[in-house]
């Protein structure tokens, strides 16, 4: 199926990925890193058509909030795109989402060994080709939140999906920020801190686990502090309109 892409935007949508495409590019390089970072391009509440545009400008990675709005347009749109869940993800959700979107790569959001071990069953179940990818998603504002598990629960969450979810694939860790989606350097340093442990504590490189940090005022500089992944949503389709 294909969706219509509407011209009056087509060239906005395709010259705001480019265009962020290059900050981040320079971003890496006054990194000093040379690791590629992806571009998760946050399309909630957006339409299919936008996201069209999207994929028509070669972009294949998007991410997605909430559930039912993933489900509706996930079967517009090709195939082979990359989905990205960021929302909160109630554990009571995960199969129709998982069944509902084929192409689901990662649930970015795992904040409890609950919702792991669901997400897991439901993997199984299914018979995936591949694995699940899963991120922690941490708290490191310090603040009251009632997503993202905190920075000391972190390595032990790994370990249980490390030894007791085959189905899933430690991709990396994730965070917000601040409780208001704003972000601080030391939410970002806090995320690199954990990752270290967890990489300690598995025995793994801290190069094989990913960092999703950064959104549209911030990605440069989560770049430089190490992220390997940003999620930029306004910034590529325009500003967010809820009241519809
Ligand atoms: C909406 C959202 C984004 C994108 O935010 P922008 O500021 O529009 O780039 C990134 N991450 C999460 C978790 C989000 O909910």
């Amino acid at each position: 199926m294909s969706v219509q892409s509407s011209p009056a935007t087509d060239k906005a949508v395709a010259r705001a990925l480019k265009d962020v495409a290059a900050r981040i590019d320079s971003a890496v390089k006054r990194s000093g890193r040379t690791q590629p970072v992806r571009l998760v391009a946050v399309s909630k509440t957006k339409p299919a058509g936008a996201i069209q545009e999207a994929y028509d400008a070669g972009h294949r990675d998007f991410g997605e909030n909430y559930v039912q709005e993933l489900l509706d347009k996930a079967p517009l749109l090709p195939g082979d795109i990359r989905w990205h869940f960021i929302g909160h993800l109630q554990s009571n959700k995960a199969r129709a989402l998982l069944e509902g979107v084929p192409g689901l790569a990662c649930v970015q959001t795992v904040d409890s060994a609950k919702l792991a071990d669901r997400l897991n069953r439901i993997a199984t179940d299914l018979q995936r080709q591949q694995k699940l990818g899963v991120m922690l998603q941490v708290n490191t504002s310090g603040e009251e939140s009632k997503y993202g598990c905190a920075p000391g629960e972190v390595v032990g969450l790994a370990q249980h999906i490390a030894g007791a979810c085959p189905a899933l694939q430690l991709a990396g860790l994730m965070t917000i920020g601040m409780p208001d989606y704003s972000s601080r350097p030391e939410n970002f340093t806090c995320l690199v801190e954990c990752r270290a442990q967890v990489a300690a504590a598995l025995g793994v490189s801290a190069d094989s686990l990913e960092l999703s940090m950064g959104m549209s005022g911030d990605f440069e500089q989560a770049v430089e502090m190490g992220s390997t992944n940003v999620r930029v949503g306004s910034t590529i389709f325009g500003a967010r309109n809820y009241s519809k």
